[in-house]
């Protein structure tokens, strides 16, 4: 530890323990699973802050010399324990590496740690904005989204990270002398979703696309079915503009107490996010499948107030859990070509032990039913009963109670096994959290 401060000295690095214990964690006690495995491992043993590449090089180099591992953390606000330091070692906190490099036409060049909700303010400001953010765009950083999250809001237009959301990073390896690498292309998948296994981002570059005033509302059906049809139906409406198609069943809306008074009980609801000038369209179409526009934030108070999109994606779990503590979540895909009929098979069987939450977004091009399911926890056995029983009926699972990258489901985990061979050769980023046999 001294010879760490004296090489790197005391203002990047941190030793006192509530430091250490804050750093790190996440927030994998969504899982009940990861909080039993999880709950009171060691913190690490150093937190260094770096504010720039060069002292990035510097941590690197010194725990390759001295066989420490490195974890690195952006906001920390990921679900699988990904920023947890399994092993001890060094966290690499690199929320201080915040400057937005180049907001140009179509493009926005970033250090990895600003946040996404700094970054989309300053896009919009010019005319611009991100095309894919996580909820929890407030505090994440675009590095830790790019290396520890899927999608979100604006995937139902624009996909995930892995359609084209990242255009390119420079990236550190773990080596005597850290290799700076840019990398752009297909190369990008052995980082993006890498849990900052297969080597460290310091720089990101993502797409912006023109500013759009959005309007946020909840549509309101009379069923879970008629509220996903619907759904699938503005997925499909290409003159629409939207960012956010949530069906949740009910009693998943009562779970969100800003909106008790303007939300309609015992109906499904719709949360939504579409171009300010297509109100009158998005109406016409929930009126079509038997339901109707309820609450309506307008374009002018655009996240001035709490927003529809606060309750969406895993907030949604979130406010669940504010309910009812003994809840929590899957993470599944359903079939775009029988959904009604998972969804029949999953309440004949689970009833109220799950309720279903949908977000429609197109993946690989394609207009799909993702799903984050809430789920009444009693057992892991029952968890997992549950879990395979969602895969029998075709229902996959990207498993959300694992910090191994290789049983979550998302990513190339394949090529990262080689990658981490080539830019991580004594396997000291991350431990623990990716299999490279
Ligand atoms: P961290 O949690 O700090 O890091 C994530 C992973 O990336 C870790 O493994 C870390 O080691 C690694 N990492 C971080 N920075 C770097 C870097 N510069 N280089 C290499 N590796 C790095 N996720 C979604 O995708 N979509 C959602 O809609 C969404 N909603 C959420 C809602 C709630 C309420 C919560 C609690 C979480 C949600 N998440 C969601 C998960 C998470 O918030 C996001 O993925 C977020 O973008 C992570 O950013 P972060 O800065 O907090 O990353």
């Amino acid at each position: 530890v001294h010879e760490v401060e004296e090489q790197l000295g005391t203002e990047i690095v941190a030793i006192d323990q509530e430091t250490r214990d804050k750093l790190s964690k996440d927030y994998y006690w969504y899982s009940p699973v990861l909080n039993r495995q999880l709950q009171g491992l060691p913190a690490a043993d150093v937190v260094i802050l770096p504010r720039n590449e060069e002292e990035v090089v510097k941590a690197l180099a010194f725990g390759f010399r001295h066989g420490i591992p490195v974890t690195v953390r952006g906001a920390g606000t990921g679900n699988y324990g990904q920023a947890v330091p399994l092993q001890r070692g060094i966290v690499l906190d690199l929320s201080r590496m915040d400057a937005i490099l180049e907001i140009g036409p179509g493009f926005a060049r970033l250090e990895c740690g600003v946040r996404l909700g700094v970054i989309d303010k300053k896009a919009r400001e010019v005319g611009q904005e991100i095309r894919i953010y996580p909820s929890t765009y407030v505090k994440a950083t675009v590095g830790g989204f790019v290396s520890g999250g899927s999608g979100g809001i604006g995937s139902i237009t624009y996909g995930n990270l892995w359609d084209g959301n990242v255009l390119e990073a420079v990236i550190y390896t773990m080596e005597e002398t850290p290799r700076r690498l840019v990398v752009k292309g297909p190369e990008l998948f052995t980082y993006i979703h890498n849990y900052g296994t297969t080597g460290i981002l310091t720089e990101v570059t993502i797409p912006l696309s023109p500013r759009t005033e959005w309007t946020q509302a909840i549509g309101q059906f009379p069923t879970f079915e008629q509220a996903m049809q619907f759904g699938e139906a503005l997925a499909r409406e290409e003159a629409i503009p939207k960012r956010l198609i949530a069906p949740m069943e009910w009693p998943i809306p009562s779970y969100f107490v800003p909106f008790n008074k303007v939300i309609v009980p015992d109906r499904a609801a719709v949360m939504l996010e579409f171009a300010e000038e297509t109100l009158r369209l998005v109406d016409a179409l929930a009126v079509q499948y038997g339901g109707h526009i309820g609450h309506v934030i307008e374009a002018k108070n655009y996240r001035k107030t709490i927003g529809v999109s606060d309750f969406t994606w895993n907030h949604t779990t979130l406010w669940a859990m504010k309910t009812d503590a003994s809840m929590t979540y899957l993470q599944a895909g359903f079939k775009v070509d029988c959904y009604l009929e998972q969804v029949q098979q999953i309440k004949a069987k689970y009833g109220d032990e799950v309720y279903l939450h949908v977000e429609w977004v197109r993946s690989g091009g394609e207009v799909t039913p993702t799903a984050l399911p809430v789920v009444r926890f009693t057992t892991e056995e029952r968890l997992y009963e549950i879990i395979d029983f969602f895969e029998s009926i075709g229902v996959r699972i990207f498993d959300p109670h694992t910090w191994v990258l290789d049983q979550g489901g998302r990513g190339e985990v394949g090529s990262m096994g080689r990658k981490k061979r080539e830019n991580d050769p004594k396997g000291l980023l991350n431990p623990g959290k990716i299999n490279t046999d």
